[in-house]
């Protein structure tokens, strides 16, 4: 477990630039940000992701992320925020420790998340699978 990055920042081995801190949570400036003011909101506890994540750990998580976020647009006059959490590689997941990205978002940083797929599914069809497995 001690080889884990996000666990190494929580105890202070590896230096962060740590924003928030709480009991259960800690949010610190992404090192390499994808736009300025890219931040990582952790909790403490390691589990490789959310799902496997004491929910009172994802509870309060989500509740530091709720509060930084609009701060985190106003103080750096962003005109929006996204707010992303990678689960598995096939997402972009390079961390294995549980954490949610705030992403201040300007109208021309020219980044751009997702677009549609090349060769849409049938709808319909899609709505009957996950209807019977949801
Ligand atoms: P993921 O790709 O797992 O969703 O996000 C991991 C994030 O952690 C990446 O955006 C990456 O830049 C950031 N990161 C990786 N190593 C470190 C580190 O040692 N310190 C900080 N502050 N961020 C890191
Ligand atoms: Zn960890």
């Amino acid at each position: 477990m001690f080889s884990c990055i996000f666990c190494r920042v929580v105890s202070g081995e590896l230096p962060s630039y740590k924003l928030y801190e709480d009991d259960r949570v800690i949010a610190f400036l992404d090192i390499f940000p994808a736009v300025k003011g890219h931040i990582l909101v952790v909790p403490k506890t390691h589990a490789e992701n959310m799902f496997a994540s004491d929910p009172e750990d994802i509870k309060a998580t989500m509740k530091v992320v709720l509060d930084l976020a609009p701060k985190l647009e106003k103080a750096l006059g962003a005109d929006g925020i996204n707010i992303t959490i990678n689960k598995g590689e096939a997402a972009g997941q390079s961390v294995f420790h549980t954490h949610v990205h705030i992403l201040p978002r300007f109208k021309d940083d020219g980044k751009s998340l997702w677009g549609p797929m090349d060769s849409k599914p049938d709808l319909a069809e899609l709505y009957e699978e996950l209807k019977q497995n949801l």
